[in-house]
């Protein structure tokens, strides 16, 4: 299989397409970005990186460093936390405040902010400095120190962050919550502020498209059965209230960010990042979504 070759077909033809979307602007900093930026990393299980277009920027990665702080606290997310936060998709928006009234503080899934920030909390629980161990995590896994937080989009987000302060303080009242509303949205808003690119990017998911083993970390970061679990919440919740279109069309697990960015796992096979900051309504990339539409169907394996 010619990797390099199909993304480059990939690459060119989402290119003539000229989709267009809006860029996220509910936080200012990210506003700025350039639209037409894309690139694609694809990485197999041999460490072997093909890229093409903008692959080497790095970008905001936002809610794909969800999927990292839910490893990061996995072989407890299967005991305690299971508790706290669900697995069910939401078919809401990300941010709702209604759906968490309804399901009495529990959150429907960890990747919808609510659930993010029940994982942060336990992070911060289990953690003395747990934005350094979410970096070093992550620098771990992607097989090199490439994760920088921005401080400018951190800040962007702190000052415009009174849903995520309700949502926060919303679960503090449902008791689900154990540490200070502030010191828990510090970490959360520094995890989603990091900047990588596709290709490192691509690299910290290897694991998860290697029944939880990292070559770049050389260790076991989940067992098997953990890796596994982790792909169907991505495959059932990684794309906020679009996640079964995303199922539909590209058959990927996979986790979006607000950035533009895109991170999924083909298992046994390789793992991908593609980035576009457009966004389509539901606040996942047009570009990204298409592209990996094209790939999978130019494929000759697939996940189902
Ligand atoms: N930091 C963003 C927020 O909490 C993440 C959004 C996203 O990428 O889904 O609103």
């Amino acid at each position: 299989m010619d990797y390099q070759e199909i993304i480059e077909e990939v690459y060119h033809q989402v290119q003539q397409e000229n989709l267009r979307g809006k860029v996220a602007t509910y936080i200012p900093e990210l506003a700025d970005i350039h639209p037409e930026q894309f690139g694609i990393a694809l990485v197999d299980l041999n460490g072997n990186v093909f890229g093409v277009g903008d692959y080497q920027m790095t970008f905001s990665i936002q809610s794909i460093s969800k999927v990292h702080t839910l490893t990061m606290v996995f072989h407890k997310f299967n005991t305690q936390l299971w508790y706290r936060v669900n697995v069910e998709p939401s078919g809401n928006p990300f941010n709702s405040i209604a759906q968490l009234e309804y399901e009495k503080g529990i959150p429907r899934n960890p990747f919808i902010n609510a659930g993010a920030l029940v994982i942060t909390d336990a992070l911060c629980s289990k953690y003395e400095q747990p934005t350094k161990q979410i970096t070093d995590f992550i620098n771990e896994i992607s097989g090199k120190n490439c994760v920088a937080i921005n401080q400018a989009v951190k800040d962007s987000e702190k000052n415009h962050g009174e849903r995520n302060t309700a949502l926060a303080y919303f679960l503090k009242s449902y008791k689900n919550f154990d540490n200070p509303v502030e010191e828990v949205l510090d970490v959360y808003f520094s995890h989603c502020a990091m900047e990588m690119n596709c290709v490192d990017l691509a690299k910290s998911f290897s694991f998860l498209a290697n029944d939880g083993y990292s070559i770049f970390a050389n260790r076991q970061i989940l067992s098997e059965s953990h890796a596994r679990r982790v792909n169907a919440i991505m495959l059932t919740c990684g794309f906020y209230d679009e996640a079964g279109e995303f199922a539909y069309r590209v058959g990927m697990p996979g986790k979006s960010g607000v950035g533009g960015g895109v991170a999924a796992v083909m298992p046994h096979k390789f793992s991908i990042a593609v980035w576009s900051p457009e966004l389509n309504e539901k606040g996942n990339s047009v570009k990204a979504i298409r592209a990996l539409e094209l790939l999978t169907d130019k494929l000759s394996f697939s996940l189902f």
